[in-house]
């Protein structure tokens, strides 16, 4: 595979008062021309921080320490501020959870979408507002010309998300981060959102780092999973790998939280246990505290990653072939 964005053995920790905590723990990835991989965890899993890692907009507190991030050539860990402008938002752009925190409430739609084609794309007014009403027409947004003289605030949640994604598009970028595009909309927009970036994404080619908690999303929209546990990668494979032959007991988890089709949300089997602490990480597995099946080893080492394809790796002391055979449990209703 052409691979575009390489991070490679990537570190980052936090610096705090408390000292330092690992929220990204040696992961490595690579992203393909036109795919979608998806990076899935539960909420402190180091999931955002990859992905603000390589848009390089990390807190103050946070510091790359060590790893490479390879796009196109560059290495974007250690690009000057200057030229990773040039990239972010053109080449590389981003996807918010909560798009009243990407627009700016008090500028017009208009306005926000033609900034980003006159800074980045040298457009005038003119081509910039012709372009605007077409991006709106893109992303679904009936009326686009009226829409573009109004303020965030007055449109509802799943249009602002439309706005957010047409700004992302704006310059036909060749990766697109999206960090829990639909965790703020309702389920119905949330499909129709999906949908949406779908359908862009097959027209443009583009390719996408999906983030998110929910392997529902993945199911509709991933080519390639990785799921993240304490700032770890702990397995990774295709979707159909990941959800027909997972074999970290982790994933095993997710899949069986996972809501099934007229099931409640509350009926859900949340993995017993909490994440360990990323500032005094264990030695060994970083799941040993909550896993059902671990052996005295988990404790003492981490395990190394098994090769199951050539696209399925899982890092868990089960697939020793010194360990005892272990089934991996069904949820209940499959
Ligand atoms: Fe569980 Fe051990 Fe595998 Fe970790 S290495 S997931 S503790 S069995
Ligand atoms: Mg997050």
């Amino acid at each position: 595979m052409n691979s575009l964005l390489e991070v490679k053995d990537l570190q980052v920790s936090f610096y705090t008062y408390a000292g330092e905590v690992q929220a990204v723990r040696d992961v490595s990835f690579s992203l393909g021309k036109g795919e979608t991989l998806a990076i899935v965890g539960e909420s402190g899993s180091g999931k955002s921080v990859t992905s603000k890692s390589i848009m390089r907009l990390l807190a103050k507190s946070a510091k790359i320490k060590n790893g490479s991030i390879r796009f196109e050539g560059k290495e974007l860990a250690s690009l000057p501020e200057k030229q990773m402008q040039g990239i972010r938002g053109k080449e590389i752009s981003m996807i918010f959870q909560d798009p009243m925190t990407s627009l700016n409430p008090t500028m017009t739609i208009g306005r926000q979408i033609t900034e980003v084609l006159r800074k980045h794309r040298n457009m005038g007014r003119d081509e910039a507002a012709k372009r605007a009403v077409e991006l709106l027409n893109q992303v679904g947004i009936p009326n686009p010309e009226k829409r573009l003289k109004q303020y965030p605030h007055q449109l509802s949640g799943g249009m602002r998300q439309r706005v957010v994604i047409a700004i992302a598009l704006a310059c036909n970028p060749k990766v697109i981060i999206a960090d829990e595009p639909t965790t703020a909309l309702d389920v119905t927009i949330q499909a129709q959102i999906l949908e949406l970036m779908n359908r862009l994404q097959q027209q443009m080619e583009t390719s996408i780092i999906l983030i998110t908690h929910d392997l529902g999303v993945v199911a509709h929209m991933a080519s390639r999973v990785a799921v993240m546990y304490a700032g770890k990668i702990v397995e990774t494979g295709t979707v159909d790998e990941i959800f027909y032959e997972p074999k970290h007991p982790y994933t095993w988890g997710l899949l069986a939280s996972m809501p099934k089709l007229h099931e409640k949300s509350e009926e859900l089997l949340a993995i017993p246990g909490t994440p360990p602490d990323l500032s005094d990480p264990p030695k060994g597995c970083p799941f040993a505290a909550r896993c059902p099946y671990t052996m005295e080893i988990c404790y003492e080492q981490m395990p190394s990653y098994t090769e199951h394809s050539g696209t399925h790796q899982a890092a868990c002391w089960l697939q020793d072939s010194r360990a005892p055979k272990v089934e991996r449990p069904l949820a209940g209703g499959e």
